[in-house]
C-alpha cells in the first residue's frame, strides 16, 4: 500500500486492527503496511562471500585483520555452512542459497547452458523458483539485490536490483548499453549513476592491486586483457577481474545505501575471496602442495603469500563500510556457497604465467556468521545451504515457502524475536512464469571471457 493511501482506510478499520492485534508487537508489521511504525519491520542484510572459508578467517581473526567479521561473531554466532556434495559450480550453489531448493527445482545447473546450440550464461529468467527477494516482495516487503550471479535481466522488484552484468560489461568498449536491451539494473534510472561508480578491470591500477601482493612487470602485463587471446584462462587475469567486480559491488552498495532507503532485505555479493582462493592458494598454504613448499616457485611464496589473506581483509573492509550504513537494528548474515582448500597443485611456473590456475578448489565447509536482533548470541549453527533461505525469511518475520528443502536455524534465531515476529505457516508460491530472455548478439562475449579467465568455462563456452 502506498503511504498516501492511509487516508482511504476508515478510522474504524484502523481501530479494529489495533484492537485485534492488541499489544502483540508482531502487529507492528501490520501497522507498517499502513504507513506508520515503519521502524518495526525487521531488516536483514545478507552478505554473500563467494568461496569464503574459516581456514583463512580463523587465521586472520586473532591477528585483528578482520575487525568487522570479528564484531559480527562477537555479538552473534558462527559455524560451518555445509555446501552440496560435491560442491560444484557457484551459480548452482547460490541458486540453492537464494531459493532454498535443489538445483533440479531452481533450474540453474552451471555457469552456462546451451540455447539453440549456443553456450549461453544462465539468466534470471532461467531460475524456475522465486528467490528470497521475490518472496519478500510477495509478502509486501522491499528488497535490494546487488551483484549475485544470474540476476540479469533485472527483475522488477519494490526496491532495486543491480545485476551481475553491470559490473562485467564494458561501457567504454565495444558494447554500449542501450535502452532497448533488457534491464541491467532496476529501476532503470539507476543505470546512469551506477555506471560511473563501476570500476572496469581496465581501470584497476598496479598500485591498487599491490594491496593483495607484489606482482612483477611480466605478471602485471599478464593481467592486461589481450583481445587477441579470447578465452585466455589464468589466475592473474581472474584476480584482477574479481578485484574490479568486488570494488564495483562495494561502491554500488555504499552509493545505494547513501541515496535510497534501506530495503527490508538487502543481498550483496562479494567475490574476491573465491578468485584469490582458486588461483593463489599455493602461495597461501605451500605446505599442502604436492611435493611440499619447494614445489612452489620461491618468489611466489614470498610475494603472493598475502594474496588470499588480503582478499579477505579487503572484503572485511567492504563489509565494514556497508555495516556502517545500515540501520543498527539490521540482522546480518554472512554466508558462502562453498569453502576453499588446497587442490595440491603448485599453481604453475613463472615461465608460463597462464599456468597460474587452480591451486585452490571448493571445499564443502563454508561460512555462516550471523548477528542482530533476530539472532541468539552464540547460538549453535548446524546449517546447510538449504537452510539459509528459510532462516533469512524467519529473521525478517516472514513466512517461509513450501519450495524450501531446509529449515530455519532454530538454535540460531532468538526465541524472543520469533515470539515477537511469528513467521506463520509456509506459503506455496508455485513456479515462476517468466518469459526466457533473448540474448542480443555479442552481449555475452566479455562476460564469457571473464568466466573463461577464471577457469569456469572452456574456450568453447561450455562449463569445464
Ligand atoms: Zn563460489
Amino acid at each position: 500500500m502506498k503511504p498516501g493511501s492511509r487516508s482511504t482506510v476508515p478510522a474504524v478499520a484502523l481501530l479494529l486492527l489495533g484492537a485485534a492485534c492488541g499489544a502483540d508487537p508482531a502487529a507492528e508489521g501490520d501497522r507498517d503496511a499502513l504507513g506508520s511504525a515503519s521502524r518495526a519491520r525487521p531488516k536483514v542484510l545478507v552478505l554473500c562471500v563467494d568461496g569464503a572459508s574459516f581456514t583463512v578467517i580463523d587465521e586472520l581473526l586473532p591477528q585483528g585483520r578482520l575487525p568487522h567479521l570479528a564484531g559480527l561473531i562477537d555479538r552473534g554466532t558462527r559455524g560451518t555452512l555445509m555446501s552440496a556434495d560435491p560442491p560444484k559450480a557457484s551459480p548452482v550453489l547460490w541458486g540453492t542459497v537464494f531459493t532454498g531448493a535443489d538445483k533440479e527445482a531452481h533450474g540453474i545447473l552451471g555457469f552456462t547452458h546451451r540455447v539453440d546450440g549456443n553456450p549461453t550464461i544462465y539468466t534470471s529468467t532461467d531460475r524456475k523458483l522465486p528467490a528470497i527477494w521475490n518472496l519478500v516482495a510477495a509478502e509486501g516487503g522491499t528488497a535490494g539485490v546487488i551483484g549475485p550471479l544470474n540476476t540479469w535481466p533485472a527483475e522488477d522488484l519494490p526496491g532495486y536490483v543491480v545485476t551481475d552484468r553491470l559490473t562485467r560489461t564494458p561501457f567504454g568498449g565495444e558494447i554500449i548499453w542501450t535502452d532497448d536491451l533488457p534491464a541491467m539494473v532496476h529501476p532503470p534510472e539507476l543505470l546512469e549513476p551506477l555506471q560511473s561508480v563501476v570500476l572496469q578491470p581496465e581501470q584497476v591500477t598496479r598500485e591498487e592491486l599491490s594491496a593483495l601482493g607484489e606482482f612483477d612487470d611480466a605478471e602485471w602485463k599478464a593481467m592486461q586483457r589481450n583481445p587477441d587471446k579470447p578465452g585466455e584462462r589464468h589466475g592473474l587475469l581472474a584476480l584482477k577481474m574479481g578485484y574490479a567486480t568486488q570494488e564495483s559491488v562495494g561502491r554500488i552498495a555504499v552509493h545505494l545505501l547513501e541515496t535510497r532507503p534501506q530495503p527490508d532485505l538487502l543481498v550483496v555479493f562479494l567475490e574476491l575471496p573465491d578468485r584469490a582462493g582458486h588461483h593463489f592458494w599455493h602461495a597461501y598454504q605451500p605446505e599442502l602442495v604436492r611435493g611440499g613448499p619447494s614445489a612452489v616457485h620461491p618468489g611466489w611464496r614470498d610475494r603472493w603469500a598475502s594474496v588470499v589473506p588480503q582478499a579477505y581483509a579487503l572484503t572485511d573492509a567492504w563489509i565494514g563500510r556497508i555495516l556502517e550504513r545500515v540501520d543498527e537494528e539490521t540482522t546480518v548474515f554472512v554466508v558462502s556457497d562453498h569453502g576453499m582448500r588446497s587442490s595440491g597443485s603448485n599453481g604453475g611456473w613463472p615461465s608460463d604465467l597462464e599456468s597460474v590456475v587452480g591451486s585452490g578448489t571448493h571445499a564443502r565447509e563454508g561460512v555462516f556468521i550471523a548477528a542482530g536482533p533476530a539472532i541468539r548470541p552464540s547460538g549453535l549453527v548446524d546449517a546447510t545451504l538449504w537452510d539459509v533461505a528459510p532462516t533469512v525469511m524467519a529473521a525478517l518475520g516472514l513466512p517461509g515457502a513450501t519450495q524450501f528443502t531446509g529449515r530455519p536455524q532454530q538454535h540460531v534465531l532468538s526465541a524472543d524475536f520469533l515470539r515477537r515476529h511469528p513467521p506463520g505457516p509456509p506459503r506455496d508460491h508455485g513456479v515462476r512464469d517468466v518469459e526466457p530472455v533473448a540474448l542480443p548478439d555479442g552481449l555475452d562475449d566479455r562476460y564469457m571471457e571473464q568466466l573463461q579467465a577464471m577457469g569456469y568455462v572452456g574456450v568453447d563456452g561450455v562449463d569445464r
